[in-house]
């Protein structure tokens, strides 16, 4: 089996992977990321970088040439309920170099911070290796095994990171205890064509028992229809027919594009939504950052921002360390102490709305009121900031710290 040896390594190539492996290479730590596909070009990532993550791309020195990539700016966030849309969040007024969310495919964001990382000849990213199980000693992870395009792989390092998402291989493998905290709803994930004139904002639309997101891709929409926990089968078995009639329901300006989108079932994926976190974040010579700690809900769109933060503060607090040495359990114990703070607050309103607000109204048929609170943040332009600042920075926003050597 072929061997390697590398200071920090990183399970997964996605927002929170990518961004460590940067941020350590950038400070001159020799670091290996392991993707499982072949490229990023996935869909079932979401596509929002958040004014926090452009804050730190800014603070990085790669804003300018990172916000030449396509993209689209969302400045205010909405939701229709029936036929009526309320506005409840301005990213206008945010302390950040950019008061927007730019909508951009999140494989070109990965694909930039790959090609970034990579003019670094300390950062390695090993594609189409998937980390299959931790290699431990002397009660210490000290390292992965991995298969890869030429055969199995073993990577030893002084810090394993599982960075490989909300079914990650590296946490199962860790004996970490989970604590689930239950998610009603799965979503539908398809595309519907674009057309000139239609809108770039996100739309998101609540209506007749049925909830339907709208991202604008350039040349499509992708679209999240979301169902009843395990009611996919059941959608599958009234036929396609019955599906496209409901899609139509809720897809507004874009029902027209129903019929000639979607021709097969094959074109709509399940995406199963889990809301957990684990209770302990690191065992000695691994730590888990990122959906892989905590794996978010799609409400609210804040996952990625929440992956980011936590490479961002991972770096600033083992970056040092990892220049000198070996990180302790006792230094990998203040990540987790720095970032469930933020993890707690936004899975708590996370839950608020998915169990308050969406659970008793999916599948129900009927549209509901809105909120007190939404009405609030309508009627009262001013207080639109405090909703903003939830989505587009988060609590406790972190700034990059760890210098580039
Ligand atoms: C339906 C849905 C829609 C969402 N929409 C949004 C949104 O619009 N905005 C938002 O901010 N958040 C959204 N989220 C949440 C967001 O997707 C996650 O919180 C975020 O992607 C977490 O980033 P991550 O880097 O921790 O993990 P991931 O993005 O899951 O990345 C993990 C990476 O690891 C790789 N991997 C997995 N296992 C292995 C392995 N064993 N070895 C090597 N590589 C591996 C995967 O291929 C992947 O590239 C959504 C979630 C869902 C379920």
């Amino acid at each position: 089996m072929e061997s390697l040896s590398t200071t920090c390594v990183i399970a997964g190539g996605g927002p929170a992977g990518m961004m460590l492996g940067y941020l350590l290479a950038r400070a001159g730590i020799d670091v290996t990321v392991l993707e499982k596909h072949a490229d990023f070009l996935r869909d079932f990532r979401g596509d929002t970088v958040h004014p926090s993550t452009l804050q730190v791309m800014h603070e990085l020195g790669l804003l300018d040439e990172f916000l030449k990539l396509p993209h689209a700016k969302i400045f205010g966030v909405g939701i229709d309920i029936g036929e009526r849309h309320y506005r409840f969040g301005d990213l206008t007024h945010l302390p950040t170099a950019c008061k927007f969310i730019a909508m951009m495919p999140q494989w070109d964001f990965l694909d930039f911070l790959a090609r970034k990382a990579r003019a670094f000849p300390n950062f390695h990213l090993l594609m189409q290796t998937e980390a299959k199980d931790l290699i431990a000693q002397g009660g210490k992870i000290c390292g992965v095994l991995a298969a890869g395009p030429g055969g199995n792989v073993q990577i030893r390092a002084g810090l394993t990171v599982a960075a490989d998402g909300r079914t990650s291989t590296l946490r199962a493998k860790s004996g970490l205890k989970v604590t689930e905290l239950g998610a009603p709803f799965d979503v539908l994930w398809l595309r519907l064509p674009f057309r000139a004139g239609d809108p770039v904002d996100v739309v998101g639309r609540l209506k007749g028992g049925q909830m339907f997101v709208m991202l604008y891709r350039g040349d499509y929409w992708q679209c999240a229809l979301v169902i009843p926990k395990g009611g996919h089968d059941a959608i599958r078995a009234q036929g396609l027919s019955r599906f496209k009639a409901r899609l139509k329901e809720i897809a507004g300006f874009a029902a027209d594009r129903v019929d000639e989108a979607i021709t097969d079932f094959d074109q709509v994926k399940l995406l199963t939504v889990a809301v957990n976190r684990l209770e302990e974040w690191a065992r000695p010579g691994l730590l888990c950052i990122g959906d892989a700690a905590h794996a978010m809900s799609p409400v609210g769109g804040v996952g990625i921002n929440l992956a980011i933060q936590d490479a961002v503060a991972t770096a600033n607090i083992l970056g040092p360390v990892l220049q000198q040495g070996v990180p302790k359990p006792a230094d990998l114990k203040k990540v987790q102490k720095r970032r469930q703070f933020p993890t707690r607050v936004i899975q708590g309103f996370q839950l608020v709305v998915q169990n308050r607000f969406l659970s008793p109204m999916i599948g129900s048929g009927k549209t509901p009121n809105a909120p007190w609170f939404l009405k609030l943040f309508d009627a009262v332009p001013y207080l639109r900031r405090i909703p903003a600042r939830m989505v587009g920075m988060g609590p406790r926003p972190e700034h990059v710290e760890l210098g580039e050597r």
